[in-house]
């Protein structure tokens, strides 16, 4: 008899992401009257700004509702493409753009048009869990390369020289980066570059968080270093820049011939992004953009704040994240699992954050704690922490 719950082995590997369950059980608690302080999801807590939501509106209104090409509106795509080209440095063409409906198509599509059942896909681990989802679906063997604390958790590379070989087709990299803050150094992502041109491998770079950066740190395309831009997808998009994680909007930059093949995978499976909030798209990147320099400028702000209070907490040492709006202090001395100390926060302080096993393996005795809230809700959950830290565990 055929079960009907037999599932594909290509989805067996699948779990929600860990800021979801946790997002779920605060909410329970808040309807049971506790006040939780949200920490765990990873998204600003501004509005979108006020031009870029006009621009949307403008766009329903003169009825821009319809079907448009898969790959998204010319007018974008040039856009994009000058925008995204001028910014890092590089020359890139509309043609090698693929608009898609939030940016996670952009990792999904581009893996399943390259990785064959058995290739080796190199991936941050701890990193945003999208990646070994769509590594399993396409049937790819994940190889993870932990990052380094003490390397502002760039690329263990020695361990990468270990692991790359003959069989690896695809490197992931993501800086700044989720969920550690951290930024590459150049010198790294040249070490990636020579290594991916000797191993005939491509690069999916998240550039999702690269105008998120402090202190005016240099964030390095891989895409801009010689012989790269063959072998390279760009993913970046709108949801962390401009605050605009629900409109679902984001862009993939890759060579002609492989947008080709994302855009039928596009087309055969979402058809093609929402039409209206690509006219928001061009607003968000042709306005004004002291929104964002405005926004980057408060997260600094928070992220010293946070630090800060981090590192004066019993048994917490935190680096200090140089990029994207995530703290990642290290709780190993607490001696508890980082689910544990998760655990704990939530139910004892109503503090909702992740633990860093939630991020793969190498996230064990790490916290991610997003700092896109308000300095005084960082402030009232520093002294929370702390009450729990200074009682029995
Ligand atoms: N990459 C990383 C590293 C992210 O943190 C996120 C959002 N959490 C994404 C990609 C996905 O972005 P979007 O919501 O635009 O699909």
């Amino acid at each position: 008899m055929i079960s009907l719950t037999t599932f594909t082995k290509r989805t067996a590997h699948l779990k929600p992401e860990g800021a979801f369950q946790v997002l779920a059980r605060a909410q329970d608690l808040e309807a049971e009257g506790r006040d939780i302080i949200h920490l765990e999801i990873g998204q600003p807590d501004f509005e979108t700004f006020p031009n870029v939501c006009q621009a949307g509106i403008r766009a329903i209104s003169e009825g821009r509702t319809r079907y448009n090409p898969p790959a998204g509106l010319a007018e974008l795509r040039q856009v994009v493409a000058e925008d995204a080209g001028h910014r890092r440095g590089m020359e890139i063409e509309p043609e090698q753009v693929v608009i898609s409906p939030g940016a996670k198509p952009n990792l999904f599509f581009p893996t399943l048009a390259l990785v064959e059942p058995g290739d080796e896909v190199i991936y941050p681990n701890p990193g945003f869990p999208t990646y070994e989802a769509m590594i399993g679906v396409a049937g790819g063997k994940p190889i993870a390369v932990p990052l380094l604390e003490e390397n502002d958790f760039s690329f263990d590379l020695e361990a990468f020289d270990r692991l790359i070989n003959d069989h690896t087709k695809l490197i992931i990299l993501n800086s700044p980066g989720n969920p550690t803050g951290g930024v590459m150094p150049r010198a790294d992502v040249e070490h990636i570059a020579e290594a991916a041109q000797r191993f005939n491998c491509w690069v999916l770079s998240d550039e999702i968080y690269t105008r998120i950066v402090y202190d005016n740190l240099e964030v390095v395309s891989i895409a801009t270093l010689p012989g790269m831009q063959e072998r390279t997808v760009i993913m970046d998009g709108f949801s962390k820049t401009y605050a605009m994680t629900g409109w679902r909007l984001g862009f993939g930059i890759m060579p002609v011939s492989l947008a080709e093949r994302v855009q039928l995978l596009l087309t055969h499976s979402v058809g093609c992004t929402a039409h209206f909030t690509q006219y928001a798209g061009i607003e968000a990147l042709t306005g004004p953009q002291d929104r964002v320099e405005e926004a980057v400028n408060e997260y600094q702000r928070r992220r010293d704040v946070i630090v800060e209070g981090l590192n004066t907490l019993p048994g917490v040492r935190c680096q200090m994240p140089q990029g994207a709006f995530y703290a990642f202090p290290n709780i190993k001395e607490l001696g508890k699992t980082s689910k544990e100390m998760a655990n704990l926060f939530l139910e004892k302080a109503g503090i909702a954050l992740l633990p860093g096993s939630a991020f793969g393996a190498y996230g064990e005795g790490y916290l991610r704690l997003s700092y896109a809230n308000s300095v005084e809700n960082i402030q009232k959950a520093l002294t929370r922490l702390e009450a729990v830290l200074k009682s029995p565990l």
